[in-house]
């Protein structure tokens, strides 16, 4: 039988992201500043995000003739105007793509041509390699348009804002969206285990997100008048574009927007604007629990930390604990799921230490073995989903969409799961980075999370190498040492006895432990051992 949430269900409205969001009534007043940007304190208020992106969605019916279904691709690190152009753009019927703004123009351009966009979103700043992009696309200069500060002198790249000026003129209707079919983003998933792939989220997705997030614990219990968020996950990244943004909107909290990840300075922030609470990935738990910039910062203000996208150790959950008292809990979600399937709630992370939470509501899951037969409580398998956050498929990728959904309609994770049977689900890995030590299978994050317990280890990655003896793969950690820590062969052997003492003798660091600087992380936070793994073939053929 499949583990069906322990939460009521929710009823969904069947309405699109813009009548959830935008036109039900709001317990906080609509002038108050949601949207603030950290360095210059520009803001948008409830009212203002309503006002400009009803200006500039008629803009681009005007302007462009924006029908439903066109796409939009979005260029830009976090901007406080992300929110008002993706609701304009889904007022008008289309699809948001946010790429990541570390791209290089050929992955934008690749973005840009797989998702067919009509038009791109960037800033100034970013001009140069959008304009590449959009040449290697095919898509014509006048189509790309500026967001936040600064504009383009030659007029060719006018900015959102001009458009809206235009919009405000006439009276185009908004889209006539059906929010079970159409969709209002294509995401692109990171791209951890291979090329991106589009993920087609519908408006009826993102509202039953929304509702499903709603009910859950957490966000219930924020208050307008005193709570705030800092906005650290790019927006780019469904967890940030979905999460952050939604939490702000639907509670109306102060959301502080960081364009890009600076330790000391989201320390800071969070001290001057009183932050209670965030939505981070893996890497600033652990700078949190690690780094000696945080003494430096009064936090007390954080009541606790949801951390996700990527695996954290109960460790370090434990280290950030004992030296912030920040209660630093656990939730996990997929692109393909927009994003959140289960969470922990603040005072639960102390109860179920490593958890990533119970089921959100109207959600079912099995974990199923190799063969597809469903295991019981406690017993590890693939983790299958069911539920109305769950996506429609990848975009264009008819074969990919076979292998992702069983026959009867559920949705295979990749990731590796057992549940205990009060309802708490514990992520062991992902499938595809399981290391296979001759028959047997070696998960990284387990040995990660031991290593960085270590007083001596700043940050870790453990990947598999072909150990051409004994023709298997074999367990290596590569070891970012704490500042003043020596990089010696007597240290590298201390760390891997020390290891091999607390593991079953099949994990056991067979490859050893070798010293690096930094430990290769994508933006929105997980460590890309694929770059590690090619790093090492590289330097094996060298
Ligand atoms: P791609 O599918 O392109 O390889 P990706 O899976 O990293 O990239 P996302 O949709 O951003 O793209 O991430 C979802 C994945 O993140 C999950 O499948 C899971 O492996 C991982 N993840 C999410 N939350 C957690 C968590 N709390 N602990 C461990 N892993 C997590
Ligand atoms: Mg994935």
């Amino acid at each position: 039988m499949p583990i069906a949430s322990l939460q009521i269900p929710v009823e969904i409205p069947p309405v699109d992201i813009w009548s959830y969001y935008l036109e039900q009534p709001k317990h906080y007043p609509g002038d108050k500043p949601l949207f603030v940007d950290c360095d210059t304190g520009r803001s948008h208020s409830f009212n203002d995000i309503k006002r400009l992106a009803l200006e500039f969605g008629k803009g681009l019916r005007h302007v462009f003739n924006w029908q439903r279904g066109d796409v939009m691709g979005l260029f830009t690190p976090n901007n406080i105007d992300v929110p008002v152009v993706n609701f304009a753009i889904h007022w008008a019927g289309g699809i948001a793509s946010p790429a990541n703004p570390t791209y290089t123009p050929e992955d934008l351009a690749q973005q840009l041509k797989d998702s067919g966009a009509k038009a791109l979103l960037t800033q100034k700043m970013f001009l140069q390699a959008a304009r590449k992009a959009a040449a290697l696309a095919g898509l014509p200069e006048d189509r790309i348009l500026l967001m936040g500060d600064g504009r383009d002198e030659t007029g060719v790249h006018r900015h959102w804002s001009d458009i809206t000026a235009q919009g405000a003129k006439v009276q185009p209707q908004k889209a006539n969206i059906d929010p079970r079919k159409d969709l209002a983003y294509l995401v692109y998933s990171s791209g951890t285990t291979g090329l991106p792939k589009g993920v087609m989220l519908s408006h009826q997705n993102i509202v039953a997100q929304a509702v499903q997030g709603e009910k859950q614990g957490d966000i219930k219990g924020l208050l307008w008048e005193v709570d705030a968020q800092l906005g650290v996950l790019p927006f780019f990244h469904i967890y940030g574009l979905v999460v952050v943004l939604a939490t702000t909107i639907a509670t109306g909290v102060k959301c502080v927007v960081l364009p890009k990840f600076d330790l000391e300075k989201a320390c800071k922030l969070i001290q001057d604007h009183h932050i209670t609470f965030m939505y981070v990935p893996p890497p600033i738990v652990l700078a949190l629990g690690k780094h000696p910039v945080i003494s430096k910062y009064d936090l007390s203000s954080l009541r606790w930390i949801n951390s996700a996208a990527a695996p954290l150790s109960r460790e370090l959950a434990v280290s950030v604990w004992d030296r912030l008292k920040i209660g630093v809990k656990q939730g996990y979600g997929l692109s393909e799921t927009s994003p959140g399937v289960m969470i922990q709630l603040a005072e639960e992370w102390w109860k179920y230490q490593g958890s990533v939470g119970r089921l959100y509501p109207n959600m079912e899951a099995k974990i199923v073995d190799e063969d597809g037969k469903e295991l019981g409580y406690d017993k590890s398998g693939e983790l299958l989903l069911k539920g109305p956050n769950v996506f429609s498929g990848y975009w264009k990728r008819p074969e990919l969409n076979k292998e992702t959904f069983t026959e009867d309609g559920w949705y295979r994770t990749g990731d590796i799961f057992y549940c205990c049977p009060k309802g708490n689900f514990y992520i062991t890995d992902r499938k595809k980075e399981l290391i296979k030590y001759k028959g047997f299978q070696v998960p990284p994050a387990e040995l990660e999370a031991k290593l960085i317990g270590r007083d001596d280890i700043a940050d870790v990655c453990v990947i598999g190498v072909w150990d051409k003896e004994q023709h298997t793969e074999i367990p290596r950690a590569y070891v970012v040492l704490k500042p003043g820590v020596e990089e010696t062969e007597a240290k590298a052997t201390e760390i891997t006895e020390w290891l091999n003492a607390k593991v079953a003798p099949s994990k056991k660091l067979r490859g050893g432990v070798r010293f690096i600087k930094e430990v290769p992380k994508s933006q929105a936070g997980k460590i890309l051992r694929r770059v590690l793994r090619d790093q090492v073939k590289k330097e094996e053929e060298a």
